[in-house]
């Protein structure tokens, strides 16, 4: 079986096992308690918050764990926009993940926001111009993602942050897929929050954090105890905090060949489904794209009777974000791109680590070649 769906998720890597066991064992502790169990669950908590601050390049008071990306991406919306007294007025895209979404939608029928949704273009790009048109002197938060789940597009954050700035407006970034592939700096990003999940980069699901620059106010979303310096609340999961480090660490050290290694053997892919298809498009930007997704529509198909004949082939891939998979809806993100609805439910989404290699991906492209045949024959 070939695994091309890691934007949904991937295996938990060994090291990363093996260097959060401990917690999850012998060093079970609460990192609250004052005792020792206790006392050496707090100094693995503070030692994996100091390496993933080193990964983000911010400070150690500057991480908060959550539970993954989409409290994070929930943490930093609704507790940026509630705590900022500029106004009620969210700028974002029409191409965020649900998380992202979600709350402001949450924002506008429950606290009175209003939002801008910056439109893209149809590869996915936002356009700085279009970003700066749309920021008001009641802006409180502009959320654009760093790259995208389905369609990879990687989109100018810095410039964009930049823009906000000029106008005072905090900026969040969502960069759950961008992480493993692109430099997380926060300051070369220019960004007042950052948010990442453990799960696609080697760790278990149910860890992520979220980076929020010092002096940006937040409201947190879960409220008890006061762990996180009361910005998230609930008992830590050392362990996952431990594994969210040790994935960073690994993925920092090889990103920059892998990265490399990456888009050379997807452009090779690209090429290649492209001469098995003729009539297949590739979707998003054509270069300022992750190193590991391809995703592509196969008009006059239908993306889940492709997905099933390349699965009877061994190969596991996706007709989109997880949570569009399986629902009948075609992708909020196709469409924001501008493609027909019929066009956009053929979609298909092949997404990879960097333990998949040049050659995998070549033996791919004819099973694509096939499946797209075999259901543009059957007229499904
Ligand atoms: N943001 C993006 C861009 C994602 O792709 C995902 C997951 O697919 C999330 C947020 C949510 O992350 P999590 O699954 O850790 O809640």
């Amino acid at each position: 079986m070939i695994y091309l769906d890691a934007a949904a998720t991937s295996a938990v890597r060994r090291e990363v096992l093996e260097a959060m066991w401990p917690y999850l064992t012998g060093d079970f502790g609460n990192p609250s308690s004052h005792h020792t169990v206790g006392e050496s669950a707090a100094r693995a908590l503070a030692a994996a918050r100091a390496s993933v601050a080193a990964w983000l390049g911010c400070r150690a008071s500057e991480v908060t764990f959550t539970s993954g990306g989409t409290e994070a991406d929930n943490l930093a919306v609704k507790g940026i926009a509630l705590a900022n007294p500029r106004g009620r007025h969210i700028v974002t895209t029409p191409i965020e993940h649900e998380a992202v979404l979600e709350s402001v939608d949450y924002l506008v029928r429950h606290h009175g926001f209003t939002v801008t949704f910056v439109p893209v273009g149809t590869d996915g790009l936002v356009s700085p111009g279009d970003f700066a048109a749309a920021l008001r002197p009641d802006t409180t938060l502009a959320s654009v993602m760093l790259a995208n789940n389905e369609v990879g597009t990687v989109q100018p954050i810095a410039e964009l942050a930049a823009l906000a700035h000029a106008h005072g407006i905090p900026f969040h970034t969502d960069a759950v897929q961008a992480a493993g592939w692109l430099d997380l700096d926060v300051h070369a990003l220019g960004v007042d929050a950052l948010s990442v999940s453990g799960h696609k980069i080697g760790a278990p699901k149910g860890i992520g954090a979220l980076y929020v620059r010092g002096r940006i106010p937040i409201e947190p979303v879960l409220h008890g105890g006061g762990q996180e310096r009361g910005r998230r609340s609930g008992t830590e999961n050392v362990a996952g905090a431990v594994a969210l480090a040790t994935a960073a660490g690994l993925a920092g050290e090889s990103r920059q060949r892998n990265a490399a290694a990456a888009s050379a053997a997807r452009d090779g892919f690209v090429a290649a489904v492209l001469s098995e298809v003729p009539d297949a498009r590739l979707t998003g930007h054509p270069s300022a794209r992750l190193p590991g997704t391809a995703s592509f529509v196969f008009p006059g198909t239908n993306g889940e009777a492709v997905l099933l004949e390349l699965e009877r082939r061994g190969i596991v891939s996706s007709s989109g974000s997880a949570c569009a998979a399986g629902s009948e809806d075609a992708s909020h993100v196709l469409l924001a791109l501008g493609f027909d609805e019929d066009v956009a439910r053929t979609a298909v989404r092949f997404s990879w680590g960097a333990e998949v290699d040049a050659d995998a991906l070549a033996s791919v492209a004819p099973a694509v070649g096939e499946a797209v045949r075999t259901v543009a024959a059957l007229g499904r």
